[in-house]
């Protein structure tokens, strides 16, 4: 038996087969520090999870609407009006099993073979891997660091063609922590307002910025009708294990996904939305407080970064990632990242598990303690004054 054809063309996540080669050192006994999966180092916070348990006890256990609990489609509608200024009903609102799955359901409802998907490189993974899988036509539009990791707003035209369907925006970026400034974005709007082309924000660190806020495309005028916003509660809530997210879409759309979710998922867990509710409405201290650590993080292993020689990290301005130059170490980022784990016990990412334009980097996420982001950095310091890159 073999398996289908498309099975070729779809791929996997770095961060999980590096996670994976980690763990079987650990088992050997090495002491590894994990910089390499992308998900808060925090506990959900204790309203949430109590939230969770009373609707467990209360019964929330049964199948629900196949695109969510109203109540959370509201409550997401308000959070939207206050983040965005946007007024959209419950019918824009399809509720997932984590972010991921708008992706691929919007991707699978929209793409006909052929398409042209615009999206950054580097960039979440599952980007192209999910274009591919679909047979559309993945069109890499690189991300300049000197731009603090924004496009290129002239290559960005020129790879606009009339075969472009969808462009992908993420904003706070995965890997770079870079934020999209505002300017850029309107300048994109202004761009694809007259096209006939849907546009996917993915603002799953939405929350998560230093300086200036991001702006939403979805936001500028005529863009709403044409724009799907991507949020959730896995990286703003630390509830990456209860697998909730969602999409904000024209409800022509949202019944697309929501026929694709009869057909998969059937809905999503009701128990984990009830305390979804409870993240929107509840006290955001949690968020605040992650935030500001995130940040004294950011802050102090960058500066460290930029101490060893060859390396230069631009500052990371949103989500919890650093993502440094390495090139003036004469290293390339793949042997770099497999010597790093190997030999000096941290586990990053290679910039190319994000694309061919990740070449040159590291990833780092900073979901780990203070502590041993710093004991990070003196071993990669160390190891690289020990160890000349391969001839
Ligand atoms: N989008 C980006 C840019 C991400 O980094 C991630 C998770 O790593 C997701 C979407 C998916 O989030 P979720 O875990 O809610 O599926």
């Amino acid at each position: 038996m073999r398996l289908a054809e498309r099975m070729s063309r779809i791929r996997t996540e770095g961060a999980f087969e590096v996670l994976s080669r980690a763990r079987a050192l650990e088992a050997q006994g090495r002491n590894i520090i994990h910089l390499e999966i992308g998900e808060p180092d925090f506990r959900t916070p204790a309203n949430i999870v109590e939230a969770g348990q009373r609707a467990l006890a209360e019964g929330w256990t049964r199948y629900g609407p196949t695109q969510g609990l109203p109540e959370l489609r509201q409550a997401i509608a308000d959070s939207l009006w206050r983040t965005h200024g946007l007024d959209y009903g419950i019918e824009h609102v399809c509720i997932t099993p984590g972010a991921k799955p708008i992706l691929f359901f919007v991707l699978l409802a929209l793409l006909e073979p052929g398409d042209e998907v615009i999206y950054p490189d580097p960039g979440f993974p599952i980007y192209a891997s999910m274009i591919d899988f679909l047979g559309g036509a993945g069109v890499p539009v690189p991300l300049v660091e000197e731009r603090g990791f924004s496009f290129d707003l002239n290559v960005f035209r020129r790879k606009l063609s009339t075969q472009t369907k969808l462009v992908i925006l993420n904003s706070p970026q995965n890997p770079t922590g870079g934020v999209i400034p505002a300017d850029d974005v309107r300048a994109m709007a202004a761009l694809l307002r007259s096209r006939d082309v849907m546009v996917l924000s993915d603002e799953i660190y939405s929350r998560i910025w230093f300086d200036e806020p991001p702006l939403s495309i979805g936001t500028l005028p005529g863009m709403r009708e044409n724009t799907v916003i991507l949020d959730g509660f896995s990286k703003t809530y630390a509830m990456t294990g209860w697998r909730l997210g969602y999409g904000v879409m024209p409800p022509w759309l949202a019944d697309a996904v929501n026929t694709l979710m009869v057909n998969s998922n059937s809905c999503t867990a009701s128990f984990t939305q009830r305390a979804g509710i409870e993240a929107l409405c509840g006290a955001q201290d949690a968020v605040t407080n992650m935030v500001a650590e995130f940040r004294r993080r950011r802050d102090q292993f960058c500066a460290a970064l930029n101490e060893i020689p060859g390396i230069r990290c631009t500052l990371p301005q949103g989500a919890f990632y650093a993502f440094p130059n390495i090139t003036g170490t004469g290293w390339k980022s793949k042997p770099l990242a497999d010597a790093l784990l190997e030999k000096a016990g941290v586990a990053a990412l290679s910039g190319t598990a994000f694309g061919t334009f990740g070449e040159g980097y590291l990833r780092f996420s900073t979901a780990n303690s203070l502590e041993h982001l710093l004991e990070a950095v003196r071993r990669i310091r160390a190891f690289l004054a020990s160890e000349p890159p391969p001839a």
